[in-house]
């Protein structure tokens, strides 16, 4: 089945908690697993930068799920790609921790030093989530670990 690499951000309505994100993270990672989706979240002051992968009904499916949730608004597609391989082929969905932005890439990838991914651009939002895929190679967990922030 052909794969697809969808990458979008959005705004939590509210300052989530931890434990917000947590179960927003456990039940995705119950589904994707399930789903043969994989993928990254990335959730800072207030905004998301997720990128999911896997076939393309079942990544269409979670993202039209997605859309509809209450929690967050302004979900907006930055990059949607036919792609040859998975960047998390090891993640049913795995949270950066915050240090993984840092100032330089926030400045790399950002007009000014703030997590803004609504205003990446499609190669901004694919060069960004490269970038953090490459850096947790070595430190793959196996699946279903939950990451704190
Ligand atoms: P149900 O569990 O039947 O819930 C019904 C409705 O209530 C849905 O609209 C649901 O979104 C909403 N809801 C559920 N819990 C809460 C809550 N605590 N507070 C307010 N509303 C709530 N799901 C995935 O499967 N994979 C993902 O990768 C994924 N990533 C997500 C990323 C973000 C930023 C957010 C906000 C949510 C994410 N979700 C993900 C969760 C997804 O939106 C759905 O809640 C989940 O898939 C369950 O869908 P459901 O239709 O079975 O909803």
């Amino acid at each position: 089945m052909m794969l697809i690499r969808l990458i979008y951000s959005s705004r939590a309505l509210e300052q989530l908690r931890d434990t917000d994100v947590d179960q927003i993270l456990r039940v995705s990672m119950e589904r994707n697993a399930k789903a043969g989706v994989t993928g990254l979240l990335v959730y800072s002051a207030r905004e998301f930068l997720q990128c999911l992968e896997g076939g393309r009904d079942v990544v269409n499916a979670t993202y039209q799920r997605i859309l509809r949730d209450p929690r967050h608004a302004e979900v907006t597609i930055l990059d949607y790609a036919e792609v040859a391989q998975r960047w998390f082929p090891d993640w049913s969905m795995r949270q950066l921790p915050p240090l993984a932005l840092n100032r330089r890439r926030l400045l790399r990838y950002f007009p000014r030093e703030l997590f803004t991914p609504g205003r990446l651009s499609a190669a901004g939002a694919s060069a960004l989530v490269h970038e953090l895929a490459e850096e947790q190679v070595d430190t793959a967990p196996s699946s279903g670990t939950l990451q704190r922030r």
